[in-house]
């Protein structure tokens, strides 16, 4: 299996992709994250607008027609007294993007303010950017939607390896323990694993474990993401013994498509919250498409047709399938 193989869409999506997580770490590596704080408090550096500009830029030359629905836009690199801020992000654009000027990168930026129509990509250009700031993992995210589904799901990871996925137990070879990679979703096509050395493909798939107490969890770190007392209380109704694994963004939907862990949990803390699209769209593809099952906390599917935000959703359960009904019935048995 190659890109190629996965078609025309998926190709340029991985190739987007995989230069976002270069320019990722090449903000990481030169310690240039530079946060601000947006208007909801929550941080966004350099590496976020970096990513968006050249994934759009590449978006509005291999899909023209096609709108972008994304996390940031460019209204605080316009203010004048952010002027070194946007000349960092110019600098790291232009090292895969030659012909990058400051009024085009933000335009790039802003082309995320599209509209959610029939067919549309989604980008969370840094997935998890507190767990970039603090060290822990943090994902590019990029989907496409048609008709409220999602088609092809491509999650960067620069700070994720196979081979540091928690209980591993698969042979991989050394290639593949490379650090960092890419996952990519087909809808039909299965879920793959690109290592960042040699870009072969490896087949993900979920695990096959079945009984609850040696479920292995996934939470969010952030307390504020997801109600980690009630997900206790679910654990302690399945009756699952190892403690829960906590990891930022949607590496959490990747470790779980890889079969390094069984379950994914995600409990809004107040109700009326609902996740933006571009943090579940590729992520929840790529368990589907690994042979798991993904729904929100009542089982019902993710509908991506509702907006920016999943609308008609309340949180998110993914597992490998085989734990699905018991955690739903747990969920409906632990009041919120
Ligand atoms: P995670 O690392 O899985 O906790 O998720 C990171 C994502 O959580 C970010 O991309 C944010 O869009 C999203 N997020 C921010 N605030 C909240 C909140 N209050 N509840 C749930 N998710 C949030
Ligand atoms: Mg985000």
């Amino acid at each position: 299996m190659t890109p190629q193989d996965l078609g025309r869409d998926a190709v340029a999506a991985m190739a987007a992709v995989a230069d976002a997580v270069h320019v990722a770490r090449a903000v990481e590596r030169e310690a240039a994250i530079g946060a601000l704080v947006k208007d909801d408090a929550s941080p966004v550096t350099i590496a976020d607008f970096s990513v968006q500009a050249l994934v759009a830029a590449r978006l509005s030359r291999d899909c023209p027609n096609d709108p972008l629905v994304a996390e940031e836009d460019a209204s605080a690199l316009r203010a004048p007294d952010e002027a070194r801020l946007s000349a960092r992000v110019v600098d790291f654009v232009q090292r895969v993007e030659p012909d990058a000027r400051l009024d085009r990168v933000l335009d790039w930026i802003d082309r995320g303010g599209g509209a959610p129509g029939r067919r549309f990509w989604t980008l969370d250009p840094i997935d998890g950017t507190k767990g970039l700031l603090r060290g822990g993992q943090y994902v590019i995210a990029l989907a496409l939607i048609v008709d409220g589904t999602v088609e092809l799901g491509v999650v960067g990871c620069p700070r994720l390896t196979l081979d540091t996925m928690p209980g591993r137990a698969a042979p991989f070879s050394a290639a593949e323990r490379a650090a960092g990679g890419i996952a990519v979703g087909v809808r039909h096509q299965g879920s793959w694993w690109a290592s960042s050395d040699d870009g072969l493909l490896v087949r993900l798939s979920v695990s096959t474990v079945a009984d609850p107490g040696r479920a292995r969890v996934l939470h969010s770190v952030e307390g504020t993401h997801s109600d980690a007392a009630r997900c206790d209380r679910v654990l302690r109704t399945l009756g699952v013994d190892p403690p829960p694994l906590l990891m930022d963004s949607q590496a959490k939907h990747v470790v779980l498509a890889s079969g390094q862990a069984d379950l994914l949990l995600r409990l809004p803390q107040s109700r009326g919250f609902h996740d933006t699209i571009w943090d579940q769209a590729a992520g929840s593809l790529l368990i589907a498409e690994a042979g798991g099952r993904v729904t929100d906390v009542h089982g019902r599917a993710l509908d991506f047709s509702a907006g920016r935000r999943l609308l008609r959703n309340d949180g998110l359960v993914a597992s490998n399938g085989l734990l699905h009904d018991a955690v739903l019935a747990a969920l409906g048995a632990v009041s919120s």
